[in-house]
């Protein structure tokens, strides 16, 4: 029977009852951070609602709802996000009096989304980011080096990927201000310095790690699924002139710590459990650290879109899906920690652009105008190859239930112009 709550919303809405992402808020009248959930076009206050985790894991740390950031949550690993997840079904359902019948405990414990500021919902200690579309990593490399030698010889048997900046990820709604940097766009002749001239976003996703492990103590993949958390929107900013010019020997640096934009809601992996599809087949078979026999690839509905002066609102230029994704999430943390390499509550591990395999499924303008050569269209006779000054990105996912979805929000982000403190 479907499930369903007291909080009323159709069947095209994000946050079902099925869902119930977790983030962190604030409001005008209270600037606080707090931990919300996501139902409807509401929030509920965890910190109001705490007295009524009552379960056997939840009563003796219900104060975890009392923080201003997810980590403590995180950290509590999967007995309790499931107490915490069997707790909030109940209290939304339509069955259950204790909210829907207490008006004075509504109205505060509810807050309009519209309402509601969103923040990071987690302090993010460490960013990585793979490399893990095999979509995308062929289109790039076609581009940079030919269809012969697109796929490196590393790539079929680990998930590349770097560290990332992790000061400079930011909320969905942020601004992102065009870099200035070094690129030599005329191989002919020295470098310059000046604005960004191809100014990129990368259609990602990333996941929170939960539980964290001992430096020197690797997480096997079979049990790396109890170390993640939820998931979440990302856009990867990306400066492609001066990502070409500095990215050999040591890879991105520069290009891509411009900013980092999330989506506030990260959806747990209860939520996305239904949604699981087989992983796309490993040839050659990874070494036996990387390998899982279960299902831990997820089918979510992706779209990126642009909303420019002159369109008619967000124009959709990709739609694209996480179930290309060649390397999964436990074998990405698995070897992320195979060293010995700690990680922490809140630590962002994100999958890298995902494209799909078709010309309407690319996650990147750098793809989508194929290095420039080729104009998307935005409608209304307006065309971009990549990203101009006001231009604003516009990332949507959701899975796809019978009635209802899961969906992610929306990552957005517009882009200022350059201040080029040099001239
Ligand atoms: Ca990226």
């Amino acid at each position: 029977m479907t499930k369903m709550s007291f909080i009323k919303y159709d069947q095209s809405c994000d946050f079902p009852i099925q869902n119930l992402p977790y983030g962190v808020f604030s409001t005008a009248e209270n600037p606080q951070h707090r931990i919300g959930v996501a139902i409807g076009d509401q929030v509920l206050d965890l910190s109001v609602v705490k007295e009524l985790f009552n379960g056997p894991h939840l009563s003796e740390c219900r104060d975890v709802f009392d923080k201003p950031v997810l980590n403590d949550l995180m950290g509590l690993g999967p007995p309790v996000w499931k107490e915490a997840r069997q707790t909030l079904q109940k209290i939304l359902s339509a069955d259950d009096p204790t909210l829907r019948d207490n008006a004075e405990l509504r109205g505060r414990a509810f807050v309009p989304q519209s309402q509601a500021v969103m923040h990071l919902p987690a302090n993010i200690g460490d960013y990585t980011d793979f490399y893990s579309s095999i979509h995308h990593a062929t289109n790039v490399g076609t581009m940079f080096r030919g269809k012969e030698n697109a796929i490196m010889p590393n790539w079929k048997h680990l998930p590349v990927g770097y560290h990332g900046r992790a000061s400079s990820v930011v909320v969905s709604g942020t601004p992102i201000r065009r870099p200035c940097g070094q690129t030599r766009s005329d191989e002919s002749k020295p470098p310059t310095f000046g604005p960004c001239r191809l100014m990129d976003f990368e259609l990602e996703m990333a996941f929170f790690v939960g539980p964290g492990n001992n430096m020197g103590e690797p997480i096997p993949v079979t049990k790396a699924q109890d170390h993640i958390f939820g998931m979440t929107l990302m856009n990867d900013w990306s400066a492609r002139d001066i990502q070409k010019w500095e990215y050999i020997p040591l890879g991105p640096f520069l290009g891509k710590n411009l900013g980092t934009t999330i989506a506030p809601w990260v959806v747990t992996m209860e939520a996305l459990a239904s949604f699981a599809v087989p992983s796309i087949s490993q040839d050659p078979k990874p070494l036996p650290y990387l390998q899982h026999e279960d299902n831990f690839n997820f089918d979510i509905n992706l779209a990126a879109a642009i909303s420019a002066d002159g369109t008619n609102g967000p124009a959709t230029i990709s739609k694209t899906n996480f179930k290309y994704m060649y390397w999964s999430m436990k074998q990405q943390l698995a070897h992320h920690s195979i060293t010995g390499c700690n990680m922490r509550p809140g630590d962002l591990l994100a999958s890298g652009t995902i494209s799909g395999p078709t010309d309407d499924s690319l996650g990147s303008m750098l793809e989508l105008c194929w290095k420039g050569t080729r104009e998307v269209s935005l409608g209304n006779g307006i065309t971009r190859k990549f990203l101009k000054d006001e231009d604003e990105v516009i990332l949507t996912g959701y899975c796809q239930g019978d009635g209802y979805r899961v969906g992610f929000g929306t990552c957005t982000g517009k882009v200022l112009p350059a201040i080029n403190s040099m001239q």
